[in-house]
């Protein structure tokens, strides 16, 4: 449940423009993940890295080279079979007014009290959760504005580990976090790299270590590649 099967992304001189009479913000991009790679797109503000996850997401779809899934053309694939294959943490999450339990599991109903527990743990975010009064009934405000930025990312990564999606998204949040949240986001970005593929927009050191293949990305276009020891 929650899971389709991934065996190989594929970008193809992959390039892109938001609007006709902009210019290309990604220029022949190409690379290839294979399940259990985990990959990280570093460069400058603007090179380009969250458009590749918004055209991996089909956030946006008018691209011109190719991108595909197990051998089938990105463009051809449902929504829906797309969502159930990646999980996005994203920089800044939607929350909901409701319950910290709610905003992990959002809707998701097959997701049982252990699924959340073990997601949450998982993730470092017990750590606070278990600090708050009423713990996971715990109301998170509009905005998520009772919680700091960096607990708000450990529910982030709770909600995206708890559905088994085959693919992890982190488009990782440049913001500075206090000391000790820092340390458990390290943790858990850790665990989320063991046990899954990933594909992370990175910022920390130890998002990029743990990496095996880094794509430099300057301008919209790739300009270095390897793995942390050779860059
Ligand atoms: P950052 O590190 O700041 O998050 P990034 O590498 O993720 O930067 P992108 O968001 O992919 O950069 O942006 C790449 C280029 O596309 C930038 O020149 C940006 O101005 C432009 N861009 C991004 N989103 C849009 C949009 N919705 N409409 C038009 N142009 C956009
Ligand atoms: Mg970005």
């Amino acid at each position: 449940e929650g899971s389709s099967e991934l065996r190989e992304i594929r970008f193809e001189n992959v390039s892109f423009r938001y609007s006709e009479d902009a210019p290309d913000v990604l220029k022949n991009i190409s690379f290839t993940l294979r399940k259990g790679d985990r990959i990280a797109l570093v460069g400058t503000t603007g090179s380009g890295k969250s458009t590749i996850i918004r055209l991996l997401t089909k956030t946006y779809t008018g691209y011109r080279g190719s991108i595909q899934i197990n051998g089938r053309e990105l463009r051809d694939i449902p929504l829906a079979e797309i969502r159930n294959m990646m999980a996005l943490m994203q920089q800044d999450i939607f929350m909901f007014n409701d319950s910290i339990r709610f905003n992990i599991a959002l809707g998701r109903e097959y997701l049982t009290e252990e699924d959340i527990q073990k997601a949450a743990s998982f993730v470092y975010a017990d750590h606070f959760i278990n600090q708050l009064p009423g713990k996971m009934e715990y109301v998170i405000q509009d905005n998520g504005d009772n919680l700091s930025k960096g607990q708000g990312q450990l529910i982030s990564f709770a909600r995206a580990i708890s559905g088994n999606n085959e693919l992890i998204i982190l488009d990782e949040a440049t913001s500075a976090v206090d000391s000790l949240t820092e340390n458990y986001i390290q943790k858990a970005i850790e665990n989320i790299f063991s046990s899954r593929t990933v594909i992370a927009v990175a910022h920390r050191l130890s998002t990029i270590k743990h990496s095996d293949q880094i794509l430099v990305l300057e301008q919209g276009r790739i300009i270095e590649r390897g793995n942390h020891d050779e860059l």
